[in-house]
């Protein structure tokens, strides 16, 4: 479960148009990029997926139902903060606990779900620590177990990485890539790096200016490009 349809979506700032109009199928166990440059659209995308924004107009469907309306919480989609959002006085455990805590889940459960995300995560040995206490590349894990114990349809991920160094960020992105390969969930990847696009994605998506220049996958945006952007976009090194 975790199928996601956006039909006709529109998003207006005030004056401001900054999603003209939208249509995106993603599939159940996809791995979808969105791609393009600062200012496109991408987190306003993302967010209004993940109703932390409302649409103008349109309608966003998830496995077949209207999520338009729907409150953030009732969506079933856990979006992925980067890694600084901890909370820099509690535990790992308790980090990764704290949304199953807020939705006052019963103890045991919670514990069952932090230590298989631990597992899937390699952090069973660092889950009494605290953040300052961690790499950078194990606390963007401890942000993404915070997300993986919602057992969500979809993860939904803004610029992760954006924060990390060059090395940290190759790893973590054949981290995330693997994780994808374990789980099988909807994964919806926010960033405006292609080699990022070209590596992760099963799909890509490419906006500029709120429309979509291409969908695809990374083999038919390289080989055939629908137009210039594209081609300007997915070649240039970066
Ligand atoms: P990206 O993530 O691709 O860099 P954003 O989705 O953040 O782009 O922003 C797209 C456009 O929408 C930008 O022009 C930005 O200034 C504008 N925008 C985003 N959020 C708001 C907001 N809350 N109010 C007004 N304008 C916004
Ligand atoms: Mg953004």
């Amino acid at each position: 479960m975790g199928k996601i349809t956006l039909r006709n979506v529109q998003k207006r700032f005030g004056e401001a148009v900054v999603i003209p109009s939208l249509d995106l199928d993603i599939e159940d166990g996809e791995f979808v990029v969105f791609v393009g440059p600062s200012g496109c659209g991408k987190s306003t995308l993302l967010r209004l997926i993940a109703g932390l924004e409302d649409v103008s107009d349109g309608q966003i469907l998830i496995d077949g139902r209207n999520a338009t309306e729907m409150p953030p919480a009732k969506r079933g989609l856990a979006m992925v903060f980067q890694s600084y959002a901890l909370y820099p006085h509690m535990t790992v455990r308790k980090n990764i606990a704290f949304p199953l805590k807020m939705a006052k889940m019963d103890r045991a459960e919670i514990d069952r779900r932090v230590d298989n995300a631990a597992r899937v995560l390699n952090l069973t040995n660092y889950l009494d620590r605290r953040p300052g206490q961690l790499s950078g590349g194990q606390r963007q894990r401890v942000a993404i177990g915070r997300a993986i114990v919602r057992e969500p349809a979809a993860f939904l991920f803004d610029e992760p990485l954006s924060n990390l160094d060059a090395a940290l960020r190759v790893n973590m992105r054949l981290e995330i890539t693997e994780l994808h390969q374990s789980l099988k969930t909807t994964m919806i990847y926010v960033t405006h790096d292609q080699v990022e696009a070209m590596t992760m994605a099963d799909k890509i998506v490419v906006l500029n200016a709120g429309r979509i220049e291409q969908v695809g996958s990374p083999l038919t945006l390289y080989r055939s490009p629908a137009n210039l952007f594209v081609a300007g976009f997915i070649g240039s090194p970066k």
